[in-house]
């Protein structure tokens, strides 16, 4: 495995593989502090190309002020055994200074469907998420890149920029990967204290209860009778609650037929959690 802590280092080693016989660069973007939802992405890259690429930078862009950039876990030593024992080809680790020099001007706008929702609460979140992205995109070079369905969000800005800005790469999204009582794996869930854990499994619980529904009002009211249950708990806030199109993040009407994604957002203590499930809404049988 090759690590390069520069993009003038990755250039060297991405310039080597244009001499080999083609091979299929995968690209997997982390912010490190890998765990068993970062490992299935790597494990869905391997069967998707032969070189395997994975990033590790916690982009201070993407975090507004008040926001836990600072606190953001760091475990590099931990996160290249990972990658080792996981087989990834390279790993690049640039720094703040390296990926933003002084001087630095243009952004990526994430325009309408980032600054609703997770960008209506976290502002400026989506246009640095894909600034580092193209950022990550040019330096890298893959054919394929792999993003986690768990920030169904950022997934669809990311698609929306490879289509608007005529990217070749391909985009692979990964299912979510949850601990078995149904909290999807995050970096962050090590901020929760174990009474905090108990009631952050409320996310989970309210889309799985919502995913039986046959309606759009009936799956929003199964979501809220747990979710009204863990806002009794004063360690816990909900964000939002939408059931969304998966490409727009526009809310569906209440008739909507077909694919919706549920997505919510809430505080448990100091830790900001996210999740998501999508959701086939069947047409209502004939009479
Ligand atoms: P992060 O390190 O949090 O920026 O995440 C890096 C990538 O891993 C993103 O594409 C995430 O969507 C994805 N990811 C994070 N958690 C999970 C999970 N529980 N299951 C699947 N993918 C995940």
């Amino acid at each position: 495995m090759k690590i390069a802590n520069s993009t003038t280092e990755y250039a060297g080693l991405r310039t080597a593989l244009d001499g080999l016989a083609a091979p299929r660069v995968v690209y997997v973007p982390t912010m490190g502090a890998l765990h068993d939802g970062h490992r299935s992405l790597i494990k869905l890259a391997k069967s998707l190309g032969e070189v395997i690429v994975v990033s590790i930078f916690v982009n201070p862009l993407q975090f507004g002020p008040g926001e836990d950039y600072a606190r953001y876990p760091r475990r590099l030593e931990d996160d290249l055994q990972v990658c080792e024992a996981d087989g990834v080809d390279i790993v690049f680790v640039p720094s703040v200074s390296d990926l933003y020099p002084a001087g630095r001007q243009v952004t990526v706008d994430a325009g309408a469907l980032g600054s609703i929702l997770e960008g209506a609460s976290r502002p400026g979140h989506f246009n640095g998420v894909l600034t580092v992205v193209l950022k990550l995109f040019n330096i890298i070079r893959p054919h394929v890149a792999i993003l986690g369905e768990k920030d169904a969000q950022q997934l669809a800005c990311i698609r929306r920029m490879v289509m608007d800005l005529n990217l070749t790469i391909e985009i692979v999204g990964a299912p979510i990967v949850r601990e078995p009582d149904g909290l999807a794996l995050s970096s962050r869930n090590i901020f929760l204290s174990a009474s905090e854990r108990a009631v952050a499994r409320s996310l989970s619980a309210a889309l799985e209860k919502a995913a039986t529904q046959a309606s759009v009002s009936a799956a929003r009211a199964a979501a809220y009778e747990v979710l009204d249950r863990a806002e009794a708990e004063p360690s816990f806030e909900l964000d939002y609650a939408a059931i969304v199109n998966p490409s727009t993040f526009a809310e569906v009407p209440e008739d909507h037929v077909g694919l919706a994604t549920f997505v919510v957002a809430a505080r448990v203590g100091s830790t900001r959690l996210i999740d998501n499930t999508t959701i086939n809404f069947a047409p209502a049988p004939w009479t």
